[in-house]
C-alpha cells in the first residue's frame, strides 16, 4: 500500500469500516436476485417457527391478485400458510415507529456528537502546533549547516553538509505537506452528520421511500439480525443495531443521569474524518 498523492475522499480507517459493514451485513440481509419492490421484507423476515426466511408471492383470487408472505419450509407447522402483506408490513412499520428516540434524548445525542467533533478538531490543532515547532527546528538546523559550509575548506566536508541539507529539505517538504492538511475536516459537521441524524431521528421516513434499495438499507441499518415473525402473533424480539439500541436504552433511563461511559464506545464509530492521521 502506497500513500495517495491526491487528497483522499475518505481516510483509510473509514474505508475499512465501510468494507466491514458491507460484507458483515451481507450475511444478514442477503442480496436477492429477485429483489422485488412488491415485497421489501422478503428474505429478511424469518419464520418464527423454523427460522427460515419467509418467501412472498401474489396469489390469484377470483377477480384480483393478492400479495402474501409465507413460510416455504417443508415440514414446518406454518408451511404454505399465508400472511397478508398489509398485516406483516403494517406491523413492521409499527415496530419501526417505536424505535424513534424521544426528542430530548435525540438532541442530547446530537450535542454529544458535536462536542466530540470539536474535541477532535482541537486535538488536531494541537498536533499542528507541535509540527510547526518541529519544522522551525529543522529550518534552524539547515541555516546552521549553511553557515558551516561557508567556513568549510575541505571538499569532502562540504559534500557531506550538502547531503545532510538535502535530507533536511525533504523532511521540511513532508512536514509542510502535513501542516497544509492538518486539522481540516474533510467535510463540515453538518454535512457529515445531517444524513445520519435525520435517519436516526426517524427511520420510518426512509422506509417510505419508493426505492427498494432505500428500504433494504433501513433493514440493514436498523436491525442487527433477521427478524422472526409468527403468523397471528407478530414479530418476536428484534435484534436492533447499536445506535438504535443505545438511543432506546437511554430512553429507559431518561430521568436518570446519562451514563457517559456507556456512550463512549458507540461514539467512537463516528470519529471525525480528518485529512491526516
Ligand atoms: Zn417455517
Amino acid at each position: 500500500m502506497v500513500p495517495a498523492k491526491h487528497e483522499p475522499l475518505v481516510s483509510l480507517a473509514t474505508w475499512q469500516t465501510i468494507q466491514e459493514r458491507r460484507f458483515g451485513m451481507a450475511a444478514k440481509v442477503p442480496a436477492r436476485v429477485d429483489l422485488s419492490e412488491d415485497f421489501p421484507l422478503r428474505g429478511f423476515v424469518t419464520c418464527g417457527h423454523c427460522g427460515e426466511p419467509l418467501t412472498a408471492c401474489w396469489s390469484k383470487g377470483r377477480s384480483a391478485r393478492y400479495p402474501y408472505y409465507l413460510c416455504d419450509t417443508r415440514g414446518c407447522v406454518e408451511s404454505r400458510k399465508s400472511i397478508r402483506r398489509d398485516v406483516i408490513e403494517g406491523e413492521f412499520e409499527t415496530l419501526l415507529h417505536q424505535l424513534r428516540p424521544s426528542e430530548g434524548l435525540f438532541n442530547l445525542a446530537f450535542q454529544m456528537f458535536r462536542d466530540l467533533w470539536q474535541a477532535k478538531l482541537a486535538s488536531t490543532r494541537t498536533q499542528g502546533a507541535t509540527l510547526k515547532q518541529e519544522l522551525r527546528a529543522v529550518e534552524r538546523k539547515v541555516e546552521q549547516l549553511l553557515d558551516r559550509i561557508v567556513d568549510a575548506t575541505s571538499a569532502s566536508v562540504v559534500a557531506a553538509y550538502e547531503r545532510r541539507i538535502k535530507e533536511l529539505e525533504t523532511q521540511k517538504a513532508l512536514m509542510r505537506e502535513r501542516l497544509g492538511s492538518n486539522g481540516k475536516p474533510l467535510t463540515s459537521f453538518s454535512e457529515s452528520y445531517r444524513t445520519a441524524f435525520d435517519f436516526l431521528a426517524n427511520p420510518c421516513k426512509l422506509w417510505k421511500s419508493e426505492r427498494i434499495e432505500d428500504r433494504r438499507a433501513v433493514l440493514k441499518l436498523v436491525f442487527a439480525d433477521r427478524l422472526p415473525y409468527v403468523r397471528g402473533e407478530g414479530y418476536r424480539t428484534a435484534e436492533i443495531s447499536l445506535p438504535f439500541k443505545l438511543l432506546g436504552s437511554l430512553n429507559m433511563t431518561e430521568k436518570e443521569m446519562v451514563p457517559r461511559a456507556g456512550i463512549e464506545p458507540a461514539t467512537l464509530r463516528f470519529s471525525v474524518a480528518c485529512s491526516t492521521n
